[in-house]
């Protein structure tokens, strides 16, 4: 009896080992224990990864081939409100019995863990510049809010840089000269 691995993308394949031609299909949920992406976007931790894989017994090891389907969550790179992606990837991986090094995966206690290569699948997957929407406008470069959510957002005269500086500096006045006009 071999114990189960902590993983919890670990299939157990004894049923397999050494009957090519032999195949079967499994499909689980994990509740991510880590949470894995990029910096910019990932798969929390605690969030639902769903995973089917056909189980097929070769001459060499077992052969996974499956997809996966979650959620990453992140912020729009232009607006920063979150973004929630759906993330659906397929993959496919011998599991050898060998441990020689020509092999990436291998068979342990007879269980394959599909950890790694769920992650890998997904984060290849995620997108660098995650939008929320294809046409997102971002924030004004003036005042920062998003555009969005203002359409039709305009300031009156374009400050000119070079007197930016100047017009901070007026500003400590400018609600006197306001109120005598009045
Ligand atoms: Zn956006
Ligand atoms: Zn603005």
């Amino acid at each position: 009896m071999s114990t189960k691995p902590q993983s919890p993308y670990a299939v157990s394949v004894i049923d397999l080992l050494h009957k090519p031609g032999e195949m079967r299909e499994k499909s689980f949920d994990v509740a991510e224990p880590e949470g894995f992406g990029n910096a910019v976007i990932g798969v929390r931790q605690g969030s639902s990864v769903h995973v089917d894989v056909r189980l097929e017994s070769l001459h060499d090891g077992i052969l996974a081939s499956g997809d996966v389907d979650a959620v990453a969550e992140g912020e729009c790179v232009r607006c920063l409100v979150d973004v929630s992606l759906p993330v659906e990837v397929e993959f496919q991986e011998l599991f050898a019995y060998s441990e020689d090094e020509a092999f990436d995966y291998t068979i342990h206690d007879d269980y394959i863990d599909l950890e790694p290569v769920v992650r890998d699948a997904v984060v290849l997957s995620l997108p660098f510049q995650p939008v929320c929407q294809e046409d997102c406008l971002g924030l004004c470069p003036q005042c920062g809010v998003r555009l969005l959510d203002n359409p039709g957002h305009e300031h009156e005269a374009p400050v000119d840089p070079r007197w930016a500086a100047l017009a901070g500096l007026e500003g400590l006045t400018d609600t006197e000269s306001e109120a005598e006009k009045r």
